[in-house]
């Protein structure tokens, strides 16, 4: 498999404007790409076009800006889906992200699949965004939410899932790339042993998009949520892929324009996929941002970038082992670029504000994952995350960074 080279990375990284400064001043090392990634040039050049040139609402109107408009947020949305390796545009509707994503399909697509009773699978790794609206549909239907227990290397126990799988089981909601732990969950094993138990399957795909190449019919899931902020693109837009048969037979979630054919005071006549779900007017610049993210990505190329991040990851535990204070919390078999650690006899928060000292961004805290935290008996961790754009040399200064928080601390 091709991978990026050295020298690949560093013209690459010309295309970020703001990789290219000093914070505190040290070189920015910029190493929170989990929490959200840069931009490149012709992601901010498309938003800016599209204000500069052709901004008007779309849909609805005759004149060029409007159509010029909405040929950008419907091209997008063709753009994602080919992305996502779905085969139908319809299939895939705008949200503002992941968790934007879950909600919807909690609320519109749960009850009409469960009742008091029934179960919803989730695995203990999941962000806080695929776990509340669970519970919240819990609450409204009567149904209860499940955990399926991951090892202490932060990989699910496919025994204990396969055991917590029963006919109850309606919904079955897991996390793709693990945003604490950096795990890659074996997302068709578990899609089809869902399935086989008669669940429909929701993944959270906000930590994967950006690093694997995705294929949702490969997956087998019913939806895909993700976020278009994590994958280079904007902030506030992101979407749900959803099959289209699925799509066709859910209710409205919020009601407005755009989302009807018809009304009157008697009632309304809903329009066709994906429109139904889109009430309101879009983040349309948001979405001709992610078109532009997605042109980007595809000319660089997932399989290279994947395999870029997995020599990197490769570097930065091996540096993170020389260091004996540090305990590394996620040693999943299959990870991706999130490498989160504990440093003996220091607070994580500490950590950061010293690494920031050098220039180096990390993320401290629960990463929005408590039960993750729970699970290894801590209240935080420091996380170190990984994008094609970084280089070996960035985990080398963080493993001088980290040395210098151990000689504050000594
Ligand atoms: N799921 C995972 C695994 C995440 O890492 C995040 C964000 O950190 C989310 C969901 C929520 O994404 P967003 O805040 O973009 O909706």
């Amino acid at each position: 498999m091709t991978r990026l080279a050295p020298s690949d990375v560093m013209q690459l990284r010309k295309d970020f404007p703001i990789l290219d400064q000093e914070v505190n001043g040290h070189p920015l090392v910029y190493l929170d790409n989990a929490a959200t990634s840069q931009k490149p040039r012709a992601v901010i050049d498309a938003i800016t076009h599209h204000y500069e040139r052709d901004n008007a609402n779309i849909h609805r109107g005759v004149h060029t800006l409007a159509q010029r408009s909405t040929q950008g947020y419907e091209g997008a949305r063709t753009k994602l889906a080919r992305f996502l390796g779905a085969t139908d545009s319809r299939e895939i509707v705008f949200t503002r992200g992941t968790t934007e994503a879950i909600n919807l399909v909690a609320s519109a697509f749960g009850p009409t699949v469960l009742g008091a009773g029934d179960e919803i699978l989730v695995s203990e790794m999941e962000h806080h965004s695929n776990i509340v609206p669970w519970q919240l549909l819990c609450e409204r239907t009567g149904a209860k939410l499940v955990m399926a227990p991951m090892d202490d290397r932060g990989q699910i126990d496919m025994a204990a899932f396969r055991e917590r799988l029963s006919a109850r089981t309606k919904i079955v909601a897991l996390v793709h790339v693990s945003n604490a732990l950096g795990t890659i969950n074996p997302i068709e094993e578990l899609v089809e042993l869902a399935h086989t138990a008669g669940a429909h399957t929701v993944i959270d795909g906000a930590q994967a998009a950006a690093h694997l190449a995705i294929d949702v019919a490969a997956l087998g899931c019913d939806f895909y949520a993700t976020s278009g902020h994590k994958m280079f693109g904007p902030t506030g837009i992101g979407a749900l892929w959803a099959r289209a048969e699925l799509l066709e037979a859910m209710p409205p979630w919020q009601g407005g324009g755009e989302m009807i054919l018809t009304v009157t005071f008697e009632g309304s006549e809903y329009n066709e996929i994906p429109h139904k779900f889109e009430a309101g007017t879009p983040n349309v610049a948001g979405a001709v941002g992610l078109g532009a993210t997605v042109d980007y990505l595809e000319t660089i190329g997932m399989e290279r970038i994947a395999a870029w991040e997995h020599e990197l990851l490769e570097h930065g535990t091996e540096v993170l082992s020389t260091i004996p204070e540090i305990r590394l919390i996620g040693t999943a078999e299959k990870k991706a670029g999130v490498l989160s650690f504990l440093v003996e006899g220091v607070h994580a928060h500490d950590v950061g504000t010293i690494l920031d000292l050098e220039g180096i961004a990390v993320r401290t805290g629960h990463h929005c994952a408590q039960p993750v935290m729970d699970h290894f008996g801590v209240a935080a961790t420091t996380r170190a995350s990984l994008a094609f754009y970084n280089t070996k040399e960035e985990l080398d200064a963080l493993g001088a960074g980290l040395r210098k928080v151990l000689e504050v601390f000594a």
